[in-house]
This record gives C-alpha cells, sequence and structure tokens, in this order.
C-alpha cells in the first residue's frame, strides 16, 4: 500500500460522485485534503465529516472552478490552510447533453466553461506553488468520449479532449520542475451524472463494456492515488483508462 502523508491534495468537485470517493481515498491514504464544490456545501461538509471520522485531515471549501479568480483564491487558501500543494485533482464537471442542431450556446459554454476552463483555471494557479516546490502531481479526470465522442455530447466531448490536449501540454512544460501531469479516462461510472440517463441508455453502455458492468467512484479513485503517489514518478502525459474496456 502507497501512502500519501505529509501530502496535501486540491480536489476540485469532491462534493459528490468520482470527486467525493478521490477525496476519501487521498485522506485514508494521509493526506491533507481540500474538498473543493460550488453549490452542494452541505454535501462537501459531509465528506469532510466522513474523512474526520476517520480520522483524516480535510476541510471545504467552496468555489466555481469556471472562474479564474475563484480559482486563484481556492490554491491560495488551500496554502494559507495547509502551507503547500502537492496534488492537484481537476474533477468538476458537468453534462448538458443535446444533439448539435438543438444545442444551445449556453449549453455549449457552460460545458466548455467548467469542465476545460475550469481545469486551465485551476492548473494554472496550482502550478506556480508546485513549481517553487519542485514537485507536483496534477491529474485531470477526462473521458472515453473524449477519445471516441459521443452523439448528443459535442459540448462534453470536446471538454473532454481539450482535457488530453490540456494534459499533453502542460506536462511538457513543467516536467523538468518534477511536476507530472496526467489525465484519467473513467467509462461509464455509477454517479449522480450518469444517474440520470434512462435504463435503455445505461443498458446500452453496459453492453460496449467488456467487464459487463458499470464502475464505481472507487475505481476511479485509485488510479488518481496511484497517479498521486510517489510510485508514478516516471509516468507523465499519459491518458490511463479505467472503463471497464470499453475503449482498446
Ligand atoms: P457528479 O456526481 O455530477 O459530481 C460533479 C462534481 O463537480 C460535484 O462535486 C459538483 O459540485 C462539482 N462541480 C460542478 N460544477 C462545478 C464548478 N463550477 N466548480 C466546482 N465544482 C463543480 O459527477 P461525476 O460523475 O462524479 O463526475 C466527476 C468527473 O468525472 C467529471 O469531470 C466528469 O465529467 C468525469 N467523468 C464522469 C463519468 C461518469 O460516468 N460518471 C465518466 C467519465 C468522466 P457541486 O454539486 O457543488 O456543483
Amino acid at each position: 500500500m502507497f501512502k500519501l502523508e505529509d501530502r496535501v491534495a486540491l480536489v476540485t468537485g469532491g462534493s459528490r460522485g468520482i470527486g467525493k470517493a478521490v477525496s476519501i481515498l487521498l485522506a485514508g491514504l494521509g493526506a491533507c485534503v481540500v474538498v473543493n464544490y460550488s453549490s452542494s456545501g452541505e454535501a462537501a461538509e459531509g465528506v469532510v465529516e466522513e474523512i474526520n471520522a476517520r480520522g483524516g485531515k480535510a476541510i471545504a471549501l467552496g468555489g466555481d472552478v469556471s472562474k479564474a479568480a475563484e480559482a486563484a483564491v481556492l490554491v491560495e487558501n488551500t496554502m494559507n490552510n495547509y502551507g503547500r500543494l502537492d496534488i492537484l485533482v481537476n474533477n468538476a464537471g458537468i453534462t448538458r447533453d443535446n444533439l448539435i442542431m438543438r444545442m444551445k450556446d449556453e449549453e455549449w459554454q457552460r460545458v466548455i466553461d467548467i469542465n476545460l476552463t475550469g481545469a486551465f483555471n485551476c492548473t494554472k494557479a496550482a502550478v506556480r506553488p508546485m513549481m517553487r516546490q519542485r514537485s507536483g502531481r496534477i491529474i485531470n479526470i477526462s473521458s472515453v468520449v473524449g477519445i471516441r465522442g459521443n452523439a448528443g455530447q459535442a459540448n462534453y466531448s470536446a471538454s473532454k479532449a481539450g482535457i488530453i490536449g490540456l494534459t499533453k501540454a502542460v506536462a511538457k512544460e513543467v516536467g523538468s520542475r518534477n511536476i507530472t501531469v496526467n489525465a484519467v479516462a473513467p467509462g461509464y461510472i455509477q454517479t449522480d451524472m450518469t444517474e440520470v440517463l434512462s435504463d435503455g441508455v445505461k443498458d446500452e453502455m453496459v453492453k460496449r463494456i467488456v467487464l459487463g458492468r458499470p464502475g464505481k467512484p472507487e475505481d476511479v479513485a485509485w488510479l488518481v492515488a496511484f497517479l498521486a503517489s510517489d510510485l508514478s514518478s516516471y509516468i507523465t502525459g499519459q491518458i490511463i483508462g479505467v472503463d471497464g474496456g470499453i475503449v482498446m
């Protein structure tokens, strides 16, 4: 088992789903975790309570990652609370599905603003302290649809494909400072985001999964924890699937 003792992690969108599982696991491995949320403050406090009850350290910090100033304050408050930032998990994300001919400008823009610009904002703010520390781990949550596209998700697929380009470009910029940047590409994971899909859509997705079942948030969290640890120190600029074999 690897340890993350003395590490400080900022998990965007840590209040629910994959971000919640990541927050709990990183804290369980010894990291001090900042659980970010935009509107689910109560849920985020619940995650913090769960971590504290298990003997871990965490705080909840609100902030909309799509706003550069709020992302900067989030990183600043992380530094003020814990004195350093070792791990940034760009997890916050939304969907606003629609066919391209019907997609409203706001549906396109909001998804790009949160999923892609949010990761840019937080990365930009986090890279400075990481550069000073001469170490860091940035883990971006992309998606299988960023690799292969999906009908009805032009906005979401574009944002997740953008995350892949962002990951590789930043990895090349900061590698010399001992900062690694990788992306995780989950498939169908059971969270609030996928709960709203119809049974028909869910059944169709499961049919395409080699392992024949959806994933759990914890399946993604374990890869994030590995990428956050010393064991992954020679891995950077990679896009790694956690998808039950849906993409190969
Ligand atoms: P989820 O259960 O809907 O949770 C989304 C999280 O993002 C919530 O904590 C939410 O917090 C936060 N969030 C939304 N907008 C935000 C903003 N502007 N600023 C800060 N936080 C914000 O979704 P999930 O399924 O866990 O997804 C997590 C990530 O994995 C997303 O990037 C998603 O695209 C990706 N992913 C998911 C799947 C899947 O099958 N579930 C597959 C591939 C990739 P609030 O409630 O406070 O807004």
